[in-house]
């Protein structure tokens, strides 16, 4: 089989799991939005994803997510970027990235704000929320901060605040964590009622994402197929 094939395959699969756990919570498929996640994978991939149809891509990394726009030779899709990113690298990510779905503290906010300034771009953000809330090391905005980050987002020039986001935490189970998330996304669409992306689920847990009422799903694995372990 053709890596197209392949790929197409994999789509038509997910996109069966989408449909089906849709209709399970009710909710209607023009409200789900499937960002691909391409990382560790080469840009011909995402050259055969467009022309498979999809419009959204994510990548986690700088430069790779860059380098890999600039190979496409189709036209290129709207960028997610999903990864954790250092203060000194956001100039050139508010350069290629649409959706930056990983801002989690207002440093990083002000960087990218810069950077899509001197670009002439708007950026789109969620606000990336650690939802159980621990000091654990692990990215997010604590709960509590989430407000006042996202006013920030909100007024500063170049970006545009859409929503939030959430990684479920390790070996525990996903649910409560995304039912946190879409708690906090009611409050914030209180002040913001354009902020509406609810960033949630990737290849093991986007069925319970869906179900939760995530507006956006982050799948990898199940399209591309496994990754290689990272160095
Ligand atoms: C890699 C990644 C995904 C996709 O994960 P899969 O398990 O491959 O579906 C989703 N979100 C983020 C933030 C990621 O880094």
């Amino acid at each position: 089989m053709s890596r197209l094939e392949e790929l197409r395959a994999n789509l038509a699969q997910v996109e069966d799991r989408v449909l089906a756990a849709a209709e399970a919570a009710g909710r209607s498929r023009e409200d789900l939005t499937v960002v691909v996640v391409t990382k560790t994978y080469p840009a011909s991939d995402v050259d055969l994803l467009v022309e498979l149809g999809v419009r959204d891509v994510g990548e986690n990394r700088h430069p790779e997510a860059g380098d890999k726009l600039a190979q496409l030779q189709r036209p290129a899709p709207r960028m997610h970027f999903l990864g954790g990113v250092q203060t000194n690298k956001a100039g050139a990510i508010a350069r290629y990235a649409d959706v930056v779905h990983s801002v989690d503290r207002a440093k990083l906010a002000r960087s990218l704000s810069r950077g899509a300034e001197a670009a002439g771009r708007e950026l789109g953000v969620l606000v990336q929320v650690d939802v159980d809330g621990t000091d654990d090391g692990r990215s997010g905005a604590a709960p509590a901060d989430v407000p006042v980050l996202a006013e920030l987002v909100a007024e500063l020039p170049g970006l545009r605040l859409d929503g939030v986001m959430t990684v479920a935490p390790l070996g525990a189970p996903a649910r409560p964590a995304f039912d946190e998330l879409v708690r906090l996304s009611h409050d914030l669409r209180r002040d913001h009622p354009d902020a509406s992306v609810v960033s949630a689920g990737m290849s093991g847990d986007f069925e319970e994402a869906i179900a939760a009422g995530a507006t956006h799903l982050r799948i990898g694995r199940s399209i591309l197929g496994e990754r290689p372990p990272l160095r």
